[in-house]
């Protein structure tokens, strides 16, 4: 029968896209592993909820499913091989989850500001780090790749992470005795309170280096720089982060690495405002322009492009150029370009200009076209 995807998300069969979408965001941000470090059951409900969700929100996979259920997907049933091999790891999940929308959902709004940063508090894997990117608009508008050096912690090349200076065994830690963690009793009104800690003198593994590792002091790991490579989707805000596994700093004496957070900032730009996936320019024009109407060329994100201002145009009209904005890094959709018209009065008139404006002002008065002269203000 294989896995019921809809009961794993709580929804019914009939749910529709945005239902799916909704299902999902509440439950991987319940279960997602930032938010419970270390903790298995959490992190397979997180793995089994996204593959859900990858499958429930991709037509194609759905109605395989729908019809064949988890084996119209692993038997290729549509003739497609891409399914064959269809396991979910963890990183296939965040990989969803930032896909969906949750690595882009804000940092902040997830995970209520630093909680995901610093070491985590588990066992032995390393501390994440947590770097900012800064992005300009254009590099934002096409999606980037950065490679950026950053300073971790990583394994010593001496002792090869174990910490030992090599020739030497690792010994019993003689602080707990082996056991990794020490106990604290004490008396309370309730009773007795038993306390259990991380033993700080063997970080919990119970042996310590018979001889430390004179490299690296017996920790196992170096202050190294490393080029991480850091893929941008386009469409991403400040505060818009992603997590990349594994690329945080390695834990004591060969233990796992920590994660390292990227934090994407957008630079303010010399012209272009961004709102949403929509940017704003205002554009400068000549009264006769407005009048006559003209084809100007606009800058946009991704080079200049003709617009017409049309005969008639008025100070503060706002001329939108479809799909010109940046597009939205959860579904695809492109955002406009809203151009704001702003009529500028010659101040310097010379010569010709001064003739022409002097017979233009002549001219209006006899024929009177500015008609009504007052109006309530709005
Ligand atoms: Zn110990
Ligand atoms: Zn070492």
């Amino acid at each position: 029968m294989g896995k019921d995807y809809y009961s794993l998300l709580g929804i019914s069969r009939g749910a529709s896209q945005e239902d799916i979408k909704k299902a999902y965001r509440k439950m991987a941000v319940k279960y997602h592993p930032d938010k419970n470090p270390g903790n298995k059951e959490a992190e397979e409900k997180f793995k089994e909820v996204s593959e859900a969700y990858s499958v429930l929100s991709d037509e194609k996979k759905k109605s395989l499913y729908d019809q064949f259920g988890e084996a119209g997907l692993k038997g290729g049933a549509a003739g497609s091989g891409g399914f064959s091999d269809f396991g979910f790891d963890l990183s296939d999940a965040l990989r969803t989850f930032m896909n969906g929308f949750g690595g882009f959902g804000g940092f902040d709004d997830f995970f209520g500001g630093s909680s995901a940063g610093g070491s985590r508090r588990g066992p032995q894997r390393g501390g994440n780090l947590k770097i900012k990117v800064k992005l300009t608009l254009e590099e934002i508008s096409t999606g980037v790749e950065k490679k950026i050096r950053i300073k971790r912690m990583d394994k010593c090349d001496k002792c090869n992470g174990t910490g030992t200076e090599p020739g030497t065994q690792l010994k019993t830690c003689p602080a707990c005795h082996g056991n990794g963690e020490i106990r604290h009793i004490s008396r309370s009104f309730f009773g007795q309170v038993v306390n259990v800690q991380q033993c700080s003198t063997c970080h919990g593994e119970g042996k310590i280096p018979e001889k430390a590792c004179l490299k690296c002091g017996g920790t196992g790991r170096i202050n190294e720089s490393k080029l991480v490579s850091i893929k941008v989707p386009a469409g991403v805000a400040t505060g818009n982060y992603i997590t990349l596994r594994g690329e945080g700093n390695i834990g004591l004496r060969g233990a796992p690495y920590g994660d390292l957070i990227v934090l994407f900032e957008e630079k303010e730009h010399p012209f272009f405002t961004r709102n949403d996936n929509d940017i704003y320019i205002d554009m400068h024009i000549s009264p006769a322009e407005a009048a006559l109407g003209t084809e100007v060329k606009v800058d946009t994100l991704t080079g200049a492009v003709k617009m017409v201002i049309p005969p008639g145009t008025q100070p503060g009209k706002l001329l939108r150029m479809k799909n010109k904005g940046l597009s939205d890094p959860h579904n695809g959709h492109k955002g406009d370009q809203i151009v704001r018209i702003r009529v500028d009065i010659p101040t310097k008139l010379k010569g010709k200009l001064n003739k022409l404006y002097t017979e233009l002002l002549k001219e209006e008065k006899a024929a009177n076209i500015l008609g009504e002269r007052f109006t309530k203000i709005e």
